[in-house]
């Protein structure tokens, strides 16, 4: 069986976890810092925030953004509904934008035109998506979204490693803050870098940084100076700077969005892996756009992207249903990336319908995505590439 994505447990990952599990934390211990210093590392960020899901990470990133009832946000119909639904849960509305039918990624001058287009302060933030791990421009979006007074969120899930390059040449990661206000990964067992269950918020900005560690914890501060109530603690004794050892303050109303110090240990261990993974998965995407050059059922582009993180390998072919089924005859699991979030039935209650995004259900009809993954063999891939070719043939 060839599944599409597919996480690689080493013998060094399983020694981390048991050492983790003899220490003195299960959950939130000094692990968890440990690998909140490594991502930022690799990511090239001052902070990161390690919190349970990439969903949670998404929640806890609206709420520090300050989303609120009736808050207008911008977002791709062509992600997973988490990147949506973030908005949802703070009581925002979502607006779904086009995707450009070249990169898959929200288009900017869709995003524009409807800016443009509203009143001033009409919208209060845009969640553009790494979509399949291709690196959205983030600079033009800065510029964008300075324009209109806009916060960035970014969803960088299929993306750790990816990058952009800048008006100056340079390379921008994703999630490295230089741009977004704050970027989200997760480590689920699809994504790069797999903990089980998992996600990070990456920024720059420290004032973000100390409430996403509040709010990933029930809003309670302890051990900081930065209290700020005084109460009667011991025989009247009451002020600022009286506080017993037992003390903690909720501060504002947060969530158990904690991560464990056996996930982070798993995690370090896969990021000392992880620029291997990418220059695999990135042979993987070369030799999938070899195969398809110039092939006639190929519909768009499959060319290889600089600085793509290649989570995804997808390509757009016609008879898309006739290769799923094909391929999985031949116990190849391909996947379709995504149902446009819009026509979900939640959304379509909402008044989203058919016809509201024609690229993103162009791409959607004639879209699927092949098996990429480190450990896929060079035999796997050339048996997944003979198969396709054979459908066609
Ligand atoms: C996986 C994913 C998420 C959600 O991450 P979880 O860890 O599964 O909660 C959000 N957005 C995108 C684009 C994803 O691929």
């Amino acid at each position: 069986m060839i599944p599409y994505g597919k996480q690689n447990i080493t013998e060094e990952d399983i020694q981390a976890v048991a050492k983790a599990l003899k220490g003195d934390f299960l959950t939130q211990g000094p692990t968890i810092l440990e690998f909140e210093k490594a991502f930022a590392n690799y990511i090239g960020c001052n902070y990161a925030v390690a919190v349970s899901n990439g969903t949670a990470a998404l929640h806890l990133s609206a709420l520090a953004l300050g989303v609120q009832e009736g808050d207008k946000v911008i977002t791709t119909p062509i992600t997973f509904a988490a990147s949506a639904n973030c908005i949802r849960y703070c009581g925002g509305e979502v607006v779904f934008s086009d995707i450009d039918l070249d990169t898959y990624l929200l288009d900017i001058n869709k995003v524009e035109a409807l800016l443009k287009a509203a009143p001033k302060g009409a919208y209060k933030g845009i969640v553009p998506v790494d979509f399949t791990g291709r690196a959205v421009n983030l600079e033009d979006f800065r510029k964008l979204a300075d324009e209109y007074g806009l916060w960035i969120l970014e969803d960088s899930c299929h993306s750790p490693g990816g990058y952009f390059i800048d008006s100056k040449g340079e390379n921008q990661n994703c999630g490295n803050g230089n741009y977004a206000d704050l970027a989200i990964f997760s480590f689920h067992p699809v994504k790069h870098i797999a903990t089980g269950e998992g996600g990070m918020v990456t920024t720059n900005d420290e004032t973000l940084y100390k409430q996403l560690l509040r709010l990933r914890s029930h809003g309670i501060t302890k051990g900081d100076d930065k209290y700020t109530n005084t109460l009667d603690f011991a025989n009247g004794q009451k002020g600022l700077d009286i506080y017993p050892g037992w003390y903690m303050e909720m501060q504002q109303l947060g969530f158990n969005y904690r991560f464990t110090d056996f996930q982070a240990a798993l995690g370090i261990s896969q990021l000392s892996r992880a620029d291997k993974g990418i220059e695999r998965r990135r042979e993987i995407a070369k030799k999938y756009a070899d195969s398809f050059i110039n092939k006639s059922f190929i519909k768009g582009h499959s060319n290889f992207v600089e600085g793509h993180a290649y989570h995804l390998y997808v390509i757009e072919v016609e008879n898309r249903i006739g290769l799923y089924n094909y391929l999985l005859e031949h116990k190849i699991f391909a996947q379709i990336h995504y149902i446009p979030c819009h026509l979900m039935p939640y959304y379509r209650e909402k008044g989203w319908k058919e016809g509201d995004m024609t690229n993103a259900e162009n791409y959607y009809k004639h879209c699927i995505s092949l098996p990429m993954y480190p450990t896929l063999t060079v035999e796997e891939q050339d048996f997944v590439i003979e198969k396709i070719i054979q459908f066609y043939g």
